[in-house]
């Protein structure tokens, strides 16, 4: 290879996560006949704010951060959408995260528009007082750009119901003794004795199960017995790995950022999350499974596959390689729009992200609810609402599917902007 090929391969840069949201926006906008004037607005995010902040280290010397707050959109309600830690945040990525939010409280017939947001650090290497001290300053920053009734975020990746209590405590304490109380619902997915809801930490991975027994029970496919491989070890993909393992189905195979490991007789996904706990958090080495490189992880044999990690997983280099028939998004964005078609040509449907994972910013609602209105629900009554809310989200784009010929994916963006654009149209553009 000459050398200028080498540095062009090198300097083309992967497709982002912006460019395979705006590519299904537009397909999606098409098949709508989408009224041109509200595709301009819903192209673009009405809010980006890019925060630095500085922060002191333990060791005494100040570090400063990199965070973002991008409100995508509000017709339908408050901005809503999560707070991820992560070294490879950008601004263009967290653009195509709130639009992703925007789609999907829609399409789940939410009171809310989409927003997102994050640091651009590694949480691993900092301590927990740092982080703290991170959020905290990082809250205090956003100030008014948050608020209980205009913009409230919750828990991405590597955030949690302790970022999120560090977070509402921050802006509690930036109002008046009288008014304090009133804006506990600032964020969702809290602790359970701080406003957090019974069951939040499982919601979304119960949702991408009840998601994925929805559509077997459509196609009459019996879980059990069914193989799956996992693609992050998380909230998202342990509580799907727990839900689908007792349902019967078999877990073959696991991947996140330490490594990949399966075994085709099946591993214990309670066994799994046990030695991991006892081991950092990190599963590799785990006795009763393989080590498997990096790159044939997709290629494990199985019947479904659960990417629940990061955005641009399944590509156009490994989609050839997908031996399951459903994919199931638990993660945003892991499936590029090329991929989607090599999958969809090769017979294996596609759950989209912007159903499969809604378990959670339905979980987040309900939690918003309980705040607003004083009460606290139980967490038989929240999964039961949980199971008739997925329920009936599945049913909706199963039906615009099968009416309209659609995959599932086209068949949730209609939904979604259809609901968007009657908001619109109704209410007319001011002034
Ligand atoms: N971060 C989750 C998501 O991507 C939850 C968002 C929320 O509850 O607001 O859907």
């Amino acid at each position: 290879m000459t050398l200028t090929k080498e540095l062009k391969q090198k300097q083309q840069p992967k497709q982002g996560m912006l460019e395979n949201v705006m590519k299904q926006f537009n397909a999606a906008a098409e098949l709508v006949d989408l009224n041109p004037n509200i595709k301009k607005i819903l192209e673009v995010t009405n809010n980006e704010l890019i925060i630095h902040f500085p922060v002191r280290m333990d060791n005494g010397d100040v570090e400063v951060f990199k965070g973002y707050r991008v409100q995508h959109n509000n017709a339908l309600g408050p901005y809503k959408g999560g707070l991820r830690y992560h070294p490879t945040i950008d601004i263009d990525s967290v653009k195509a995260l709130a639009m992703w939010m925007t789609w999907k409280t829609s399409l789940a017939g939410l009171p809310y528009g989409g927003a997102k947001g994050g640091i651009q650090i590694d949480p691993k290497k900092y301590s927990n007082a740092e982080l703290e001290r991170i959020t905290r300053r990082f809250t205090y920053a956003l100030g008014e750009n948050i608020g209980p009734e205009h913009d409230i975020p919750a828990p991405d990746v590597n955030t949690n119901a302790q970022t999120m209590a560090w977070i509402a405590d921050t802006y509690m304490s930036t109002k008046g003794p009288s008014e304090r109380s009133k804006n506990q619902h600032v964020v969702t997915g809290k602790p359970i004795g701080s406003g957090g809801l019974e069951g939040r930490d499982r919601a979304t991975g119960f949702g991408v199960f009840l998601t994925i027994k929805n559509w077997a029970e459509h196609k009459k496919i019996d879980l059990k017995g069914k193989t799956f491989i996992v693609q992050g070890f998380g909230n998202v993909g342990y509580w799907a790995a727990h839900f689908l393992e007792k349902e019967g189905a078999k877990m073959v195979g696991v991947q996140d950022a330490f490594g990949t490991i399966a075994n085709p007789e099946g591993i214990s996904v309670e066994e799994l999350m046990d030695f991991s706990k006892s081991n950092n958090g990190n599963f590799v080495g785990y006795p009763k499974s393989t080590s498997v490189a990096k790159e044939d992880f997709f290629a494990l044999d199985c019947d479904i596959c659960i990417p629940a990690a990061l955005g641009n997983q399944i590509t156009e280099e490994n989609a050839h390689q997908i031996k399951a028939f459903l994919v199931a998004e638990g993660a945003n964005g892991p499936t590029t729009v090329e991929a989607e078609q090599i999958l969809l040509s090769r017979g294996i449907e596609v759950i989209p992200d912007i159903l499969c994972n809604s378990g959670g910013v339905i979980g987040s609602y309900f939690e918003w609810l309980q705040n607003r209105n004083g009460e606290l629900w139980e967490l038989d009554e929240i999964l039961a609402k949980l199971t008739k809310k997925m329920a009936e989200v599945f049913k909706r784009v199963l039906k615009t599917s099968e009416e309209k010929s659609l995959d599932m994916r086209s068949a949730a963006y209609v939904i979604a902007i259809e609901r968007i654009e009657k908001a619109y149209i109704q209410r007319g553009i001011f002034p």
